[in-house]
């Protein structure tokens, strides 16, 4: 049984909301210093209901070949991912003018 899309109504082989979804996500990339000084990479902007965010997750931790997991429409990776992650985004489709990686760092203000 294939899965129908809530958006087109087509089944899920056919549909290309995905891949359109995909292209136009605004997403952010950014590293965050937890507790004991771990850093997490963050991507945001992930919109949960055209996306699978977990399936991304998923292809994301092999990827990266880190742990992590997706909440509140975010994914944390362990460790610091952020170039990797838009190498793999831009090969899964999404479009990378639209990945902005993001330093997090404070204080260390870049002046050209
Ligand atoms: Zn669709």
């Amino acid at each position: 049984m294939s899965k129908i899309c809530d958006v087109c109504g087509l089944p899920e082989e056919l549909c290309a909301c995905d891949d359109f979804a995909r292209e136009v996500q605004a997403v952010k990339v950014f590293t965050v210093r937890r507790r004991f000084g771990k850093l997490m990479t963050i991507i945001e902007g992930i919109d949960e209901h055209e996306i699978d965010i977990k399936d991304l997750t998923k292809t994301l931790k092999a990827k990266c070949a880190c742990g992590g997991t997706a909440k509140n429409g975010q994914i944390e990776l362990q460790g610091d991912h952020k170039v990797r992650v838009k190498e793999v985004l831009s090969e899964m489709g999404f479009s990378s003018d639209n990945i902005e990686i993001r330093d997090s760092k404070k204080g260390g203000k870049k002046r050209r």
